[in-house]
């Protein structure tokens, strides 16, 4: 069985412990977009871990982990990443993690690059996390960066990167007026990050496809969500990779898989980081309320989340754009306290009301229309089973799911890994 779990939002819906609870029955989790812009939060009997390159299924023993070669590869970040996973504990080998030797190299410049270019930006910035993701994408479709495979050979690397660093002094220098870099710079970064990761590269195209003649169950794990998506989100406050189910196959490194079943996160309310339109967001004491309950602070930059209810509109196309198959409604436990529970059901634009999720520019001039279900007013964090659940949580769980046209499976109640309801 191959399985997708995907953000249905605009990320941070809880994918990482989704991918830590189910990772109990897959052989193989591929992350397969996307770099270390953002952070999965997973708390099981190990501790807690932000991760951000590595895929949720590194703590479960037996699962081989891959980094496919959609995902930006960040060399520093992920050799971090990997040491600081591994000082609690975790092994992290050969065996367990394996990155595409087709997956392109994030280089020390993208991150500057990203800065520099929000900086210049100022009032009308994007909201970047400024980890190089924008300039590392365009750089690969440019055909200006490097494959981690390329790092075997020492001397044809060197002599690639030496045109890269001329190219790119171009950029740094003459249109931001910053600091060139210098091969120097470079020999350090091959030295104490790439050679460190170096091991792991291999040709995981190949174990893919062994893994599936094996009849291996693959999970393929997204970051971030639909609304974020290149090409079906809220452009140009998307990122610059595709987010969606579908490119899965394409970023994992197994172009002719096909995916099973899509399990779409959404979160029971909404939240989102950084720029762009967020139409039914909340202000005041009520969104700090909301945001205090959920500690909705970004898992990699520690930015206070903008909150609001959940949005139907939104949500409903998040679930079409990833041909969800089941949905996970996380942190349902966060709404516990509320008297009675907003939503956004529909959105208003020009006097008129839709619930079609509109073109990117209309949603500047959307407002939200928000209707109220009753609350359920006590602690829903030991429920385990669907019958344990108020009615009037349940029925804030069905009501979601018939608005936006998927069984919900999975009701998470708390961020521990046995905190969830199957049904
Ligand atoms: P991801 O990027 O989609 O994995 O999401 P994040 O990890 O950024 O955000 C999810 C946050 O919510 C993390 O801090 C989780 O520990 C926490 N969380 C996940 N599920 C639940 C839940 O059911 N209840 C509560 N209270 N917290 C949860």
């Amino acid at each position: 069985m191959n399985s997708a779990i995907v953000g249905i939002n605009w990320g941070d819906e809880g994918k990482g412990r989704m991918v830590d609870l189910l990772t109990e029955s897959y052989d193989v989790v591929v992350r397969y977009q996307g770099g270390g812009n953002a952070g999965h939060t997973v708390i099981n009997e190990r501790g807690r871990f932000a991760l951000h390159l590595l895929p949720s299924g590194i703590f479960r023993d037996g699962v081989v982990n891959i980094l496919g070669n959609g995902v930006a590869l960040d060399p520093e970040n992920l050799w971090k990443e990997i040491q600081e996973v591994s000082s609690k504990g975790v092994s992290v080998t050969p065996e367990n993690l394996k990155i595409s030797d087709r997956a392109s190299l994030l280089m020390p410049w993208h991150r500057d690059l990203d800065e520099l270019e929000e900086l210049r930006l100022a009032d009308k910035k994007y909201g970047s996390t400024k980890q190089g993701i924008a300039p590392f994408y365009s750089d690969k479709y440019q055909k200006k960066t490097v494959l981690a495979g390329e790092l075997r050979d020492g001397n044809a690397v060197r002599e690639r990167l030496k045109g890269l660093l001329e190219w790119k002094n171009l950029t740094l220098t003459k249109v931001y007026g910053a600091e060139p870099y210098t091969m120097q710079k470079l020999e350090q970064w091959l030295r104490d990050y790439c050679d460190m990761i170096l091991p792991f590269v291999c040709d995981t195209g190949t174990f893919l496809k062994e893994a599936q003649k094996d009849n291996k169950s693959i999970l393929l794990e997204a970051q971030l969500g639909a609304l974020r998506d290149l090409d079906y989100g809220i452009y140009p406050y998307t990122t610059s990779s595709n987010t969606t189910a579908a490119y899965a196959p394409i970023g994992a490194g197994l172009p002719s898989l096909r995916i099973d079943d899509v399990v779409g996160v959404v979160k029971a309310y909404s939240t989102c980081v950084g720029e762009g339109p967020f139409v039914c967001e909340m202000s005041g004491p009520e969104a700090d309320r909301l945001r205090e309950a959920g500690s909705e602070y970004g898992a990699k930059t520690g930015r206070p989340r903008r909150v609001g209810p959940i949005d139907i509109v939104a949500t409903r196309y998040g679930v079409e754009v990833q041909g969800a198959t089941r949905i996970a409604l996380t942190k349902l436990d966060v709404l516990s306290y509320m008297e009675k529970i907003p939503v956004c059901v529909r959105y208003r634009i020009g006097g008129r009301e839709t619930d079609s999720f509109p073109f990117p520019t209309e949603l500047d001039s959307a407002e939200p229309v928000v209707e109220y279900l009753n609350g359920w007013n006590c602690d829903i964090s030991g429920a385990r089973r669907w019958e344990d659940l108020p009615v009037a949580a349940k029925e804030y769980v069905t009501f979601v799911e018939k608005t936006i046209g998927c069984p919900v499976a999975y009701v998470s109640v708390g961020p521990e890994r046995e905190k969830v309801i199957r049904r």
